[in-house]
């Protein structure tokens, strides 16, 4: 059944470092084969040996609207006869950044970025040399990409693999990093005090989606915003997972809060790698060449990355009922698992905002990166692959959100409750 797969890892294990290009590919936490994908629609996803699943990852967020969305691979394939880089401004970019400005609050200047590390990497770097100052705060289990300062206490791979202290990362920078308890204010405001006028940045996660799906409790946003005003510290809100996800103007929109420096990756590109990081004129004008803090890129603003963005997001924009219908199909999913565990008679939590969604087996609350490691992740497992065997797709991690997209029907809800009734019936 997956004869294929196996074959295919065995291959890339001999040319690819642990036989995959992004470590949470592996399976590592889950156990077993990665399953090798060979074409996607819509909602569903076709492996190299014929099976379908239901895909509740969707490429890590990208595909919002499901897979090969038809105006996108349209616009891709129009633009490809044109040129698939030039190294040199075009008109397409400037339409992109005015789209992206109208979108989303608090942010007049934006600058593409090949990918949501390269965002996250060149805003800390921003946050630097606007403040001169060189330490910062980030959460426990967040994750924002695989840049040297943000591998202190990650989420994502880094917490499915477990690994303490990445190597390769000097004790020199991962000093310069701080690193506290989502949803623990006071230990913000401690870290703060303890360290006057060396804080430079305070980056987010504004919903977590590294640790599964973790909401900010009330008021925990608006307190760091307040941190950060009262001592001139910039707020680094790291929207790759939300931004154009949770509304059109992603969470600062949905939540009401205001970050400094915003960074966005995944649905930005419509599937093709692209990151950007936005912020207001008097804080992105230091941006080289306006300004002095260097940032530069070959392939950023890359016409075809532009184009499968620019279609995406003007989808997005024009059709603010998707994303009510994302809420509700979101919600009738979890709706439906909380019926099969309830009959299974399993503890469990589900965090859900929007189309975002997680399953923690535990019976207490998951609000932050402890919680979370502490829910039964062994369950996690067999219900991951009870699953893949029925056809659905899951994140292999506990510590990954799922997300959901609009290419999802009522039946596939459905189909996907019944596999979860029948898979805990199998595993318990
Ligand atoms: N920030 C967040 C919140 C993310 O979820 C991710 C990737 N999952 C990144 C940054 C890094 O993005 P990329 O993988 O595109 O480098």
């Amino acid at each position: 059944m997956y004869t294929k797969s196996n074959a295919l890892f065995e291959q890339a294990g001999k040319v690819i470092p642990g036989g995959v290009n992004s470590p949470v590919r592996a399976f590592k936490s889950v156990g077993g084969t990665p399953v090798f994908m060979q074409h996607a629609k819509g909602a569903y996803l076709y492996d190299v040996d014929g099976n379908r699943y239901i895909d509740y990852i969707n490429s890590w967020g990208p595909m919002i609207l499901g897979h090969a969305y038809e105006p996108v691979v349209k616009a891709i394939q129009e633009y490809a006869t044109y040129s698939t880089s030039f190294g040199a401004p075009t008109e397409l970019e400037v339409k992109v950044a005015e789209l992206i400005v109208d979108m989303v609050p608090n942010i007049d200047m934006v600058r593409m970025v090949n990918s949501g590390t390269e965002a996250c990497m060149s805003a800390l770097r921003l946050a630097r040399g606007y403040t001169g100052r060189n330490k910062v705060i980030k959460f426990e289990g967040n994750y924002h990409g695989h840049a040297d300062s943000f591998l202190v206490s990650a989420g994502s791979g880094v917490a499915t693999l477990g690994i303490q202290s990445v190597p390769g990362v000097t004790t020199a920078v991962a000093e310069d990093t701080l690193s506290v308890p989502y949803n623990n204010l006071p230990a913000v405001e401690q870290l703060v005090a303890e360290n006057p006028d060396q804080i430079a940045a305070i980056i987010i996660e504004p919903v977590a989606g590294n640790m599964g799906c973790i909401l900010p409790q009330p008021g925990f946003l608006e307190g760091l915003r307040a941190l950060c005003d009262a001592n001139g510290i910039l707020l680094i809100m790291d929207e790759v997972m939300t931004g154009f996800r949770l509304a059109k103007g992603g969470a600062q929109e949905l939540l009401g809060i205001k970050g400094d420096i915003i960074t966005f990756g995944k649905i930005i590109g419509g599937g093709m790698p692209v990151g950007a990081f936005a912020g207001r004129r008097e804080i992105m004008e230091h941006v080289a060449p306006a300004g002095k803090v260097y940032q530069a890129g070959t392939l950023s603003g890359n016409p075809i990355a532009m184009i499968a963005g620019y279609t995406l997001l003007k989808t997005l924009q024009e059709h603010p009922s998707i994303y009510t219908q994302l809420e509700e199909k979101t919600t009738q999913l979890a709706t439906g698992l909380r019926e099969a565990f309830g009959a299974a008679g399993v503890v469990y939590q589900i965090n859900q905002i929007g189309s975002m969604l997680s399953v923690h087996f535990a019976e207490y609350p998951i609000v932050d990166f402890t919680s979370a490691s502490g829910a039964n992740n062994e369950l996690f497992r067999r219900f991951f692959h009870a699953m893949l065997e029925r056809g659905v797709y899951l994140p292999p991690s506990a510590f990954e959100t799922w997300f959901i997209c609009h290419a999802l029907t009522q039946e596939d809800i459905e189909f996907t409750v019944n596999a979860a009734k029948a898979s805990m019936l199998a595993i318990k």
